[in-house]
């Protein structure tokens, strides 16, 4: 008989852990949602279909997976707690419409993945901002995610230029993604209550901009030019430059002497525009666009 859960019950979830010998771990970021309504409102928000194709990150003991069953998604979920695992398996194993990925979603992301259009995670905040930015980074984009993750990391995912939130990480999500707030969601809609809110975010994938055409080096430009918040764009982006290994032009070590370094980072900061004194944090998406294919312009050429 497969094992019958409460997710609605903070004490029933905790005497059914007991019953299994199974336990929290801290550094998996765990905490179940117990609030029905906001797992109903998450669901909604999602906008899949019956026989739709959908990622699930950390399905736990199930709680959102029940829904996405009940509601006919075709679920692949990853998991990591070797204790959840065995009760998914016991709870769905064999099932078709459930597939489950074992193991830390960071490093078991099946390539050639099938492309599910969807993806759900209440994302344990440990891994949440990485796994955003790696998806991103690697062109791995949804047709939509609804995402659940600390507040404060949601800020950052949502912030614009001026912004002291504002990180490479909001201008990789603005890149792809139109972002809405769903809901806030307090501790004690968890079971164990963490010390923080929680915000549930819907993620569109942008149909106004191509995101899987942006130029080569967008991503690691915008990562660059963050690295040090202090300097100016000029300076971050010489160092940007002089990281680049291919080209013309390159002195005995295959580096680019200091002069042409000068040279190309006015060159491209001329050509897209940009004053060299701003700074990363002032720069819209555009911004970076338009230097990152300016900069791709040059390739070969250094
Ligand atoms: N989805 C459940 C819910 O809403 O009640 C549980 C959410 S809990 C915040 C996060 C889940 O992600 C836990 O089940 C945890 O074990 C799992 N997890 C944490 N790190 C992971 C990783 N690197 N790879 C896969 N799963 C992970």
């Amino acid at each position: 008989m497969p094992p019958s859960i409460n997710y609605d019950s903070s004490r029933e979830l905790r005497i059914f852990l007991e019953e299994q010998g199974l336990g929290m771990r801290k550094k998996y970021g765990q905490n179940f949602l117990i609030d029905r309504e906001a797992r109903e409102r998450i669901l909604d928000a999602l906008e899949f279909r019956k026989g739709d194709g959908l990622w699930e990150i950390g399905p736990g003991l199930g709680a959102m997976t029940r829904g996405l069953l009940d509601r006919g998604a075709l679920v692949r979920a990853f998991e990591i707690d070797p204790g959840f695992i065995r009760i998914l398996k016991e709870l769905w194993g064999g099932r078709e419409d459930f597939i489950l990925i074992e193991g830390d979603v960071l490093k078991t992301w099946p390539s050639g993945d099938g492309g599910e259009p969807y993806l759900l995670g209440n994302l344990p905040y440990t891994i949440g901002a990485a796994l955003l930015g790696e998806l991103i980074e690697k062109k791995r984009f949804f047709k939509r995610m609804v995402i659940t993750i600390q507040r404060e990391v949601a800020r950052r995912m949502t912030a614009g230029p001026g912004s002291g939130d504002y990180t490479s990480l909001s201008v990789l999500c603005a890149s792809a993604y139109t972002i809405r707030p769903v809901q806030v969601l307090r501790p004690s809609s968890f079971y164990p209550a963490p010390h923080v809110d929680s915000q549930v975010l819907r993620f569109d994938l942008r149909t106004d901009m191509d995101p899987s055409s942006y130029p080569a080096f967008f991503y690691s430009l915008v990562r660059s030019l963050f690295s040090s918040r202090r300097k100016t764009v000029k300076n971050n982006l010489s160092g940007f430059v002089a990281s680049l290994k291919e080209g013309e032009n390159r002195d005995a070590a295959g580096g680019l002497g200091k002069g042409r370094i000068r040279e190309i980072t006015g060159e491209v900061l001329g050509a897209s525009r940009l004053s060299p004194e701003r700074r990363a944090e002032t720069l819209s998406l555009e911004d970076f666009l338009t230097l990152a294919g300016v900069l791709e312009g040059y390739h070969g050429h250094y």
